[in-house]
This record gives structure tokens, C-alpha cells and sequence, in this order.
């Protein structure tokens, strides 16, 4: 049995980015994207980000941690008061947040103070949601007071609303929000940078043309994400696709049952007392996923006539009489969810996220380029690499388009940079697969220096985000790392496969995983290839790597998953044996899909 899994299509994420994100500038207003439905995943982000925010909103801490990490340098919000004891962080990591309290404010001040900062916020103005907010009759005190405060400025106010109280936003509260942003500006001598007019729940207004001018910001989550699910109850906006998520679980046990418990009842596993109606015999279905993992009530069955009877902790109790085509034991059943279900799915540790992208690509296009410095150039000439990848059916293409499959074939590993960062540039989003003997993480440019090709793929690291991001990045066939490149390693949670690794679970296992997870979410990836990865007869640059026959197999893994955007050869030298040359060569017609038969 597998896990329940949640796909996310980041294609449909973008779109809706986008969609919103044109609503809004024909109005002047620039949004940020809220990704905490998704706890700051960063593919998402990343996908929002293309579709045009200008920025990314988070709620918590460890999110935007790791949306750092990933590389995402985009200004970023965050949407809640941080507690007292994490007001450093907040200062360091954080552009920009949204504040209500005076005391809390006191403190951000010293703090960036202490680190040399000032810290901008957009104070928070309740008009009656009764959530997060100083009270209009408060605003001027508490500005006076902020004017005194040396390490924050602040940058703008905001409201939020539909949250608590369920009040929705109107021309009218939302013209009081802009009416006390002008007070401010009064007060500061200075315009504001964002008047932030709430969140997705803001769009329906904006819509219907009663946005009142003035507000420039909306804080969009919800809609992006769910296409408005919960936005747009009784109106949706058609522009906005709502399948970007899909939870997937697996029938464990499929039978026909009356639908009345029988026996002495009392209370269920929550302290609930339930109810049922007698309908007769029913064939139920029990699903793989629980409380534990989802608010069973927000799930909504993609397959007609199934339904949601309840949960326990661990298992979901379907209704599936009516399942239009029918469901058996061992299939799997589909739902999509409201915003409270997306969140705890998102948040279970037991389902298993899934990014991706629907493929829009049609019809490979069969074209390919080739560069290459010197000694590059020489083996292609002596091995004939460009007429063999014609005769597999490949045309010479230009180098950026989109479609053709680009190879560099250079002797320095540190000058396929440029041509990676080109690729990922190119593709937009790019998984990266680097299979060679060394780690190339040794730290760059200090003092007792490594020679500058151990620090290749660590240089790498620093250019190649936001296109090529650390958790679409795998090594394959590691069997030398210094102490200080395996602790690189492990901080930044690459995937690793060692020799040792692959010993245990092959080649081709860890080839398929290491596909996967380039793939997930990006457009593709790009493969690195170094000679020494391979143990090759006669020569001892490679004598405990991989085979010649598992080198070609991982290459025409790499073909056939229709994945491959670009290729590069490099770690080789003039003094390299012409056999070893030509093996190479051989490696690379496997990528461009050359198989035995
Ligand atoms: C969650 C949140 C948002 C985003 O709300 P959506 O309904 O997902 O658009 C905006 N602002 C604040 C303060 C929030 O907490």
C-alpha cells in the first residue's frame, strides 16, 4: 500500500497567479502571494512568482526558513505578529510584516536597531472583523508613538477581513481604509508604500469595480491556490482554474454493509455522539486517509456518486453504491478540497506531496545544439557526435529554443556553468542530476584554496536558483567527499546517492528516484556528466564507479523519461585514452535515445 498523496499542479498555480494578478494592475494594485496553504512550499512560490506577485506572504517562521533556503529571494511578508522571542529572526529574514502592537513594535525597533536595520511594517487596522488590528480611534496615538521608534518605518497599513467575523469587504470599509492611510501620510510627511486592502476575499469587489482607488496591495492566497473554491462561493470567477490540488488515497476494504452501526451505541473515537439514517444495505469503502491527515468534511469525491460517510483517526469511510464507473478494493478514489482541508493535508507528515506540472509540451520536436570549447570540439570531430545524433533523427536546432536538447562538451567542469545557468534560465524551472565521482562543494574561494573544480557544483548552488533549486538537484555515483563537503551536503539536504548506496539498491532504482525528483515540479532537468562517475577498462580516473553498462542505462533512463533538456560532458583532458573518448561519446548518443536494437 502506498501513502495518500496530494498532486499539486504548479502550471494551474501560475495561471491563477497570473489571471489575479492582471485583475488587480488594471486597478493599481500589486499583489503578494500567500503560500501558507501549501507551509511555504517553495515550488509553489516559485510558480506564483512567474505568474507575476510581486512578493510572497507567509504566516510562519519555519516556511519562510524554507523558502530561503530554496533560494527565494523575492521580498517576503510575513502575515503575523511573531512572538517576543523571535523578533531577531523576524528582523533578519523578514522585508516586511504586518503589526498591531505597540510593545511588539518597541521591541522589533531595538532589535533592528542593535543589527544596523530598520524594519518596515504595514500597520494593521481592524474595521470590524474583529481579528488582528489597532482600532481606528487608536490610530493616531499609536502613529505618534511609532514616529518614535528609530528601527521601524512604517511602510504602509492594512486591513484584514473575512477571517474572524466574517465580515466581508465593501467599497465602504474599505474607503475608511484609505482614509486612514492618508491620516498617516499626514502624520509621516510622506506617501505610504502599500495600503493593503485584505485578502482573496478582497477579488469579488474588485471584480464588480467597487475597489476604492487607493488601495494598491491585496494579500492573495486562497484564490491563487484554489482557483476561490471558498472565495467565489455562489459566483465563481471562471478565469480561475480550482484543480490545482488532488488528494489521492487507496481502497483498503470495499464491502456491502447495512448503514446502521448495530449494537449498544455511545460515543465515537472524537466524543461525539453520531447520527446515522437507515438507508438499507450499502457497499462502503474504507480509504487510507484520516483525521490525522485531513478535515474528512472539506473533501469533495472527484468521482460521481462517491461520498464522504465520515473519518477516524486513520481511515476514511466512503459511500461508493453509486460510483459511477465503480470502485474495488485496491484502487484508488480522488478528492478535491476545500481551503481547510488543503491545509491540514498539507500539513500531515504522512501524505506525500507531489509537485508538477501539466504537460503542455506537444510533439517533441526532435532538434538538438551542441557547444563546446577545444578539446570538446576535437572529440566531437574525431567521434562524429554530431553526425551519429542526426542519424537517431535529431536536426541541428537553434541553441535557445525551448524544445531542442542542448549538449556542452568542455574539459573544465567550472565552464558548463554558464551553459547550465543558461538551460535553466531557458526552461524556467530545471531539476539538475550530477553524476560524477566527486562532491565539487569544497567552500569557494578561501584561503589554503581547493582547486577550483572541487567548488564547482557549491558555485552552482549560489547562480543557478531560482531556475535550478536545491530540492530538484541529486547526485549519483559519489564516492569521494572532504569532511567538509559531506557536512555541505547534508545542510543543505541535497539527495545523494553514494556507490555504497547504489550497491544496495542499483543503479536503475536509484536513476529512477533520482528522475523523479528533478522532475518534480520543474520543466525537466539537466544532467552533468564527468568521465571518472565510470569504471572504464584500462583506465584509472574511474576504477570504482559505475559500469560502462549501467553509465549507458542511466543515460538512456535519462531519454526515455522525455525529461532530458540538456546534457554536459565535462572533467575531461587532452591526455584522457582515445577509448575512454570514444566511450563518452557512445554515453551521449544513449541520452539522445540510442538504444541496442
Ligand atoms: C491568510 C492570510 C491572508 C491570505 O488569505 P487568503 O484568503 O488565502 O487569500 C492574507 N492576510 C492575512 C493577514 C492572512 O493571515
Amino acid at each position: 500500500m502506498s501513502d495518500p498523496q496530494i498532486s499539486i499542479d504548479l502550471a494551474r498555480i501560475e495561471h491563477n497567479a497570473r489571471t489575479v494578478v492582471d485583475l488587480c494592475r488594471a486597478s493599481g494594485i500589486t499583489p503578494f502571494g500567500v503560500t501558507k496553504g501549501t507551509c511555504g512550499m517553495p515550488q509553489v512560490a516559485r510558480a506564483m512568482l512567474r505568474g507575476g506577485v510581486r512578493g510572497i506572504a507567509e504566516s510562519r517562521f519555519e516556511n519562510i526558513r524554507r523558502l530561503r533556503d530554496a533560494g527565494i529571494d523575492c521580498p517576503i511578508m510575513l502575515l503575523r505578529s511573531p512572538p517576543l522571542t523571535r523578533v531577531e529572526e523576524l528582523v533578519r529574514t523578514v522585508d516586511i510584516s504586518l503589526q498591531s502592537e505597540l510593545q511588539l513594535m518597541r521591541e522589533i525597533s531595538r532589535v533592528a536597531e542593535r543589527l544596523g536595520r530598520v524594519h518596515d511594517i504595514i500597520l494593521m487596522i481592524d474595521l470590524g472583523d474583529l481579528r488582528e488590528g489597532i482600532w481606528p480611534n487608536d490610530l493616531v496615538p499609536t502613529v505618534e508613538a511609532i514616529l518614535e521608534l528609530p528601527g521601524v518605518r512604517i511602510a504602509g497599513v492594512g486591513t484584514n477581513l473575512t477571517c474572524f467575523g466574517a465580515i466581508i469587504p465593501t467599497r465602504e470599509n474599505l474607503t475608511q481604509l484609505v482614509a486612514h492611510a492618508q491620516t498617516v501620510e499626514i502624520m509621516t510627511g510622506r506617501p505610504l508604500d502599500w495600503v493593503s486592502g485584505g485578502n482573496s476575499s478582497s477579488l469579488p469587489l474588485l471584480l464588480a469595480g467597487g475597489m476604492p482607488s487607493g488601495i494598491n496591495n491585496l494579500r492573495v492566497g486562497e484564490a491563487i491556490l484554489q482557483g476561490g473554491r471558498d472565495t467565489f462561493l455562489t459566483e465563481p470567477w471562471q478565469a480561475l482554474d480550482r484543480d490545482a490540488f488532488e488528494l489521492t488515497g487507496e481502497l483498503l476494504e470495499v464491502k456491502t454493509k447495512p448503514s446502521l452501526p448495530i449494537g449498544q451505541s455511545g460515543i465515537d473515537a472524537f466524543g461525539n455522539v453520531p447520527v446515522f439514517v437507515d438507508e438499507g444495505d450499502r457497499l462502503r469503502g474504507i480509504a487510507n486517509i484520516g483525521r490525522e491527515d485531513v478535515i474528512a468534511e472539506g473533501l469533495i469525491p472527484t468521482r460521481p456518486g462517491v461520498r464522504v460517510l465520515g473519518a477516524s483517526s486513520d481511515h476514511l469511510v466512503l459511500d461508493l453504491t453509486e460510483a459511477d464507473p465503480p470502485l474495488a478494493v485496491g484502487e484508488n478514489v480522488s478528492f478535491r478540497m476545500n481551503y481547510g482541508a488543503l491545509l491540514t493535508v498539507m500539513t500531515s507528515e504522512y501524505v506525500e506531496k507531489v509537485p508538477m506540472r501539466d504537460v503542455r509540451e506537444t510533439g517533441e520536436a526532435k532538434t538538438y545544439a551542441i557547444e563546446t570549447d577545444a578539446i570538446g570540439g576535437a572529440l566531437v570531430v574525431v567521434q562524429d557526435v554530431a553526425q551519429r545524433i542526426e542519424h537517431l533523427g535529431f536536426e541541428r536546432g537553434a541553441e535557445d529554443a525551448d524544445k531542442t536538447l542542448t549538449l556542452s562538451i568542455r574539459a573544465r567542469k567550472r565552464d558548463v556553468l554558464p551553459f547550465v545557468e543558461e538551460a535553466g534560465r531557458r526552461h524556467d524551472a530545471l531539476g539538475l542530476i550530477w553524476i560524477d565521482s566527486d562532491a565539487a562543494m569544497m567552500p569557494d574561494g578561501e584561503a589554503g584554496l581547493p582547486p577550483p573544480e572541487n567548488a564547482v557544483l557549491s558555485r552552482m548552488l549560489t547562480c543557478l536558483p531560482p531556475h535550478i533549486a536545491p530540492e530538484n538537484i541529486v547526485l549519483i555515483g559519489l564516492r569521494n567527499a572532504a569532511p567538509e563537503e559531506a557536512a555541505v551536503l547534508k545542510a543543505l539536504r541535497l539527495r545523494v546517492f553514494t556507490m555504497a548506496e547504489i550497491d544496495a539498491v542499483g543503479l536503475r532504482q536509484a536513476m529512477r528516484d533520482a528522475i523523479t525528483l528533478a522532475s518534480a515540479g520543474t520543466r525537466g532537468f539537466h544532467l552533468c556528466y564527468a568521465p571518472t562517475a565510470t569504471d572504464m577498462s584500462g583506465w584509472s580516473g574511474g576504477i570504482g564507479g559505475i559500469t560502462v553498462r549501467e553509465t549507458h542505462s542511466a543515460m538512456e533512463m535519462a531519454a526515455l523519461s522525455g525529461k532530458l533538456r540538456s546534457l554536459s560532458i565535462s572533467g575531461i583532458d587532452a591526455a584522457l585514452p582515445s577509448p575512454i573518448g570514444a566511450e563518452c561519446a557512445n554515453f551521449i548518443l544513449s541520452a539522445f535515445g540510442k538504444t541496442i536494437l
